[in-house]
């Protein structure tokens, strides 16, 4: 062979070499995180719920992965309503002290509304004896143990792997603003029912299987523990895939519930809602089963991770004096929250004019730009991005990081009603965002797209 050619093949060897050798390092771990005494149940404000059976344990799940030579990044998805700011620092603490960035750890919660209180999240809510307090603070500290525990256990689960992705598409959410019941004002009603679908596989063994869905984990509301529609679809896909750990993720649910639901406290009403849940999972499910069924894209072995944020600025507030005079005819959660603004002005001399919002961005090469956004975003933010950023390599999901509160898009806010408006009190903000909420949101996400990590061939670049 002339030397020339034998540079060649020399480098046509050391390219092959190293891309057969290219690979993802995939680790899962799952902890059943199921109250074993009595406890508060989270989601809805009002006189204190306490649990009384279990349907199915509920759970935190832990996907880590790492492409050879790459970072570490972990995908942490929860049975829970939501974190809480302290929730976060604290559980991305634990994590740093085993080797997860920031960037790389996604907290996800399904804003399962049949779980147990925890912490501070949603706090205005409720109203609780000194023996809830501490029945809630005793499962708190199970769930942070179990939370360092799933990320270790992926971590040190780590092993060679192939990672691929799909989409799916599943008929359970409705628009919940359209589907307001007569009298209410109604509107246009968008969803995005598109459930994306990453798979991990070492060899002939289905290790993970990741599932997305914009919807509200609202179809049940009783007095028992269960993972609502998204924990029956866990269920229903471990059953069939008895080697690997389902996680669901949360997408951009804020706008869309399960329809029809059934609500009612007769054992008649309870057993059909939870029927309805269960077939609301089924249908997850199948989609989720579907698209395994057809050839999904490898994901190369190559991970880029953002993370960024921005601040979220909010209308003013009403004055101390107004806020003072209304008080004594208020009583329950709004009163609770207009406690709070006084205090709030009392210590810190005003309300708040802003918040943090984190956002991240993990790019799996061209063909996977996953997105992960903060709070109760509605559907527009990912019906845009997947437009924006391609709809068959976007992957845009909320309830990450702290619950924060409802995140409208610019259409919401104009529109009205809970989702931006009236819900802001709730979660102790003082008025709803300004009107460029979204633009804020979109600049961002744009900046960690195409600042930190350029596009390497198109697909998903920004066009
Ligand atoms: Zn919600």
């Amino acid at each position: 062979m002339k030397p020339g050619l034998m540079w060649l093949a020399c480098l046509l060897a050391g390219v092959l070499l190293t891309d057969t050798r290219a690979g993802w390092q995939v680790g899962v771990a799952k902890a059943d995180i199921t109250p074993t005494e009595p406890v508060p149940l989270a989601g809805y404000s009002g006189a204190a719920r306490m649990h009384v059976r279990t349907d199915h344990p509920i759970w935190l799940k832990a996907l880590a992965i790492r492409p050879d030579d790459g970072p570490l990044a972990v995908l942490v998805t929860a049975d829970l309503v939501g974190l809480s700011t302290r929730m976060v620092e604290r559980i991305v603490r634990d994590a740093a002290a085993r080797g997860v960035s920031r960037a790389g750890l996604v907290l996800n919660s399904s804003h399962n509304h049949s779980c147990p209180v925890t912490e501070d999240v949603l706090w205005l809510y409720y109203e609780f004896t000194a023996e809830q307090t501490a029945a809630c603070e005793r499962y708190t500290e199970r769930v942070y143990s179990q939370y360092d525990a799933v990320i270790a256990g992926a971590i040190a689960d780590l092993g060679p792997a192939e990672l691929s992705f799909g989409q799916g598409l599943a008929g359970v959410a409705v628009n919940r603003r359209r589907a307001r019941g007569p009298g209410t004002r109604q509107f246009g009603g968008q969803v995005d029912q598109d459930v994306p679908v990453i798979v991990a596989r070492s060899g002939d063994k289905l290790r993970a299987v990741v599932f997305g869905y914009s919807c509200h984990t609202t179809a049940l509301g009783g007095l028992s523990v269960n993972g609502d529609y998204a924990g029956f679809a866990q269920l229903e896909l471990e059953e069939r895939y008895p080697e690997a750990v389902a996680l669901f993720v949360q997408n951009c649910g804020g706008d869309a519930n399960p329809l029809p639901r059934i609500r009612g406290n007769d054992p008649g009403a309870d057993a059909a809602a939870l029927a309805l849940a269960a077939n609301y999972g089924r249908i997850l499910a199948e989609a989720v089963s579907q698209t395994l069924t057809a050839p999904l894209r490898p994901l190369p072995a190559t991970l880029s991770l953002a993370m960024g944020g921005t601040k979220l600025a909010l209308e003013p507030g009403l004055p101390l004096e107004e806020l003072r005079e209304r008080v004594p005819q208020m009583s329950g959660l709004p009163k609770r929250a207009f406690n709070h603004f006084i205090r709030q002005y009392e210590t810190e001399g005003g309300l708040p004019g802003e918040v943090e919002y984190p956002i991240q961005v993990w790019r799996f090469g061209p063909e996977l730009t996953f997105i992960a956004l903060t709070g109760e975003t509605v559907v527009d933010y990912s019906l845009q991005l997947k437009a924006r950023y391609g709809w068959e390599s976007t992957w845009v999901c909320g309830y990450n990081n702290d619950l924060l509160s409802y995140i409208p898009s610019r259409r919401v806010l104009r529109e009205g009603g809970y989702e931006g408006i009236t819900g802001m009190y709730e979660y102790g903000h003082r008025a709803p965002y300004t009107d460029d909420v979204e633009q804020r949101i979109l600049t961002e996400v744009d900046r960690l797209i195409r600042g930190p990590a350029p596009p390497s061939g198109g697909g998903a670049g920004g066009q």
